[in-house]
């Protein structure tokens, strides 16, 4: 390490080795081109543009949409008004605390809205308090519906089937002062039965509106312990409507 030519090299010391010991856990799922998409989106396309044998290096051509896989929704996404990702504060995702709210139990269907109730409860059980700048994540356990998952349904049930936030779960959120609300379904808040949305109020009204964030198609949540920093840095897409994440949960 350089001497300790500034005030701040002790402190960039000590933030490096705590985080170092943290726990990382890898809840992005891996982009190709059949992996399980929110029904409005098209699959990716990975096209192998020149391979070794061919030149000098091998590259390939993506051809994907913005919400592929674990992603953000930038609040322009439905206020044309609000942010483009790239217009989204670098420091939103970059280390916040998260909370995760395991609802597996409830086993909750398509169609069904999770209520504060279930919040709540998750709340005490675990013993956490949401907070100002926190982000909220909301587990389902949705993926033992992928294939390969417990449950593996047909590929694309699982776009087309999620339980989502009643809007008062929705403000509940929002008025603990949430950054971003995230979860293992495709669209989060987002009620769907059979390709029918029953709710959107997150998307609506009630975070995206308001500038908060929506994390989306995160996998293997239940590894996750209750609470932690969240990590994730989007792509700088002009004008973007979201981009796909790299999310990294670091627990003690
Ligand atoms: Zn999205």
């Amino acid at each position: 390490m350089p001497e300790n030519n500034s005030a701040g090299w002790h402190d960039l010391d000590v933030i490096s080795t705590a985080i170092k010991r943290l726990t990382t856990h890898d809840v992005s799922p891996t982009i190709g081109a059949d992996m399980a998409m929110f029904m409005m989106h098209e699959k990716p396309e990975i096209t192998p543009t020149s391979m070794h044998g061919q030149g000098p290096s091998a590259t390939n051509r993506l051809n994907i949409a913005e919400h592929t896989g674990s992603h953000v929704d930038a609040p322009f996404h439905t206020d044309p008004s609000g942010a483009t990702i790239d217009q989204v504060p670098l420091e939103v995702l970059l280390l916040p605390r998260f909370c995760k709210y395991d609802l597996t139990e409830y086993n909750h269907q398509p169609g069904d809205l999770i209520g504060v109730d279930h919040l709540v409860a998750a709340q005490e059980r675990l013993g956490f308090e949401l907070g100002q700048g926190d982000v909220a994540i909301i587990e389902t356990g949705w993926d033992r519906f992928l294939p390969g998952g417990t449950d593996p349904r047909d590929n694309n049930w699982w776009g087309r089937n999620q339980p989502g936030l009643s809007p008062e779960a929705c403000n509940y959120l929002a008025e603990a002062g949430v950054v971003a609300v995230a979860s293992d379904t495709g669209a989060c808040d987002l009620a769907i039965r059979d390709g029918h949305v029953l709710a959107a109020d997150g998307h609506a009204r009630a975070f995206l509106p308001r500038g908060i964030l929506i994390v989306e198609g995160l996998h293997n949540l239940a590894e996750v312990p209750a609470t932690g920093l969240f990590l994730a840095l989007p792509l700088k897409i002009k004008n973007g409507t979201g981009s796909p994440l790299r999310v990294v949960l670091l627990t003690e």
